[in-house]
């Protein structure tokens, strides 16, 4: 016969463990969602037109320190996503006159996105089963941001360091 308390796992609740950790643990990102991330990074989105060179681009690209470019026709309407690595591509496909290509040569045209309420890990998900790092936020047909897989890295990272002073805070006292 055991003691009380020999093997005081065995007194515990099957359930208690497993029920503790689904109803504690948050998922990365909690609640946030594409919004949240663009409260905190701002909602100036950078495009170019079909018709402007890659060259045109390739300075847009640079003078806002940014790696991809929405692509809208005359009526803001977005037909496609020119990143860095589609001129990256580029140089190694059409070596020589890349520069003076047009950038719906270059872009893709099959633009995944998301909405303003869908969830970082979702997000994140998209990124990397698309293995693209660049995510436009459409409120029904209106761009509404772009948010990067370094944005979202960068709010988790924040969330996390919040996290962690609040519970050093919890056993400092
Ligand atoms: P990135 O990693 O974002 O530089 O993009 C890698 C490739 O995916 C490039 O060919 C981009 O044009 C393409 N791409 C980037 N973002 C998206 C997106 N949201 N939807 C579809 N394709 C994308």
């Amino acid at each position: 016969m055991h003691r009380k308390n020999e093997h005081p796992i065995e007194h515990e609740n099957p359930h208690t463990h497993s029920q503790s950790l689904e109803s504690n643990t948050t998922p990365p990102g909690g609640n946030a969602t594409a919004a949240t991330v663009l409260d905190t990074k701002g909602r100036q989105i950078y495009s170019v037109r079909p018709a402007d060179s890659i060259h045109h681009a390739s300075e847009v690209l640079k003078e806002h320190n940014i790696g991809a470019l929405l692509v809208r026709d005359q009526n803001g309407h977005v037909v496609g996503i020119l990143t860095e690595r589609d001129i990256v591509r580029g140089f190694a496909d059409l070596p020589g006159d890349t520069y003076t290509k047009r950038v719906d040569e270059l872009m893709t045209t099959e633009v995944v996105s998301c909405g303003p309420e869908e969830r970082l890990l979702d997000m994140l998900h998209k990124m990397t089963d698309g293995r693209f790092r660049h995510l436009p936020v459409m409120d029904g047909e209106h761009v509404v941001g772009m948010i990067s897989i370094g944005d979202v890295v960068k709010y988790r990272l924040r969330e996390l360091e919040y996290e962690a002073l609040k519970l050093k805070q919890m056993i400092v006292g």
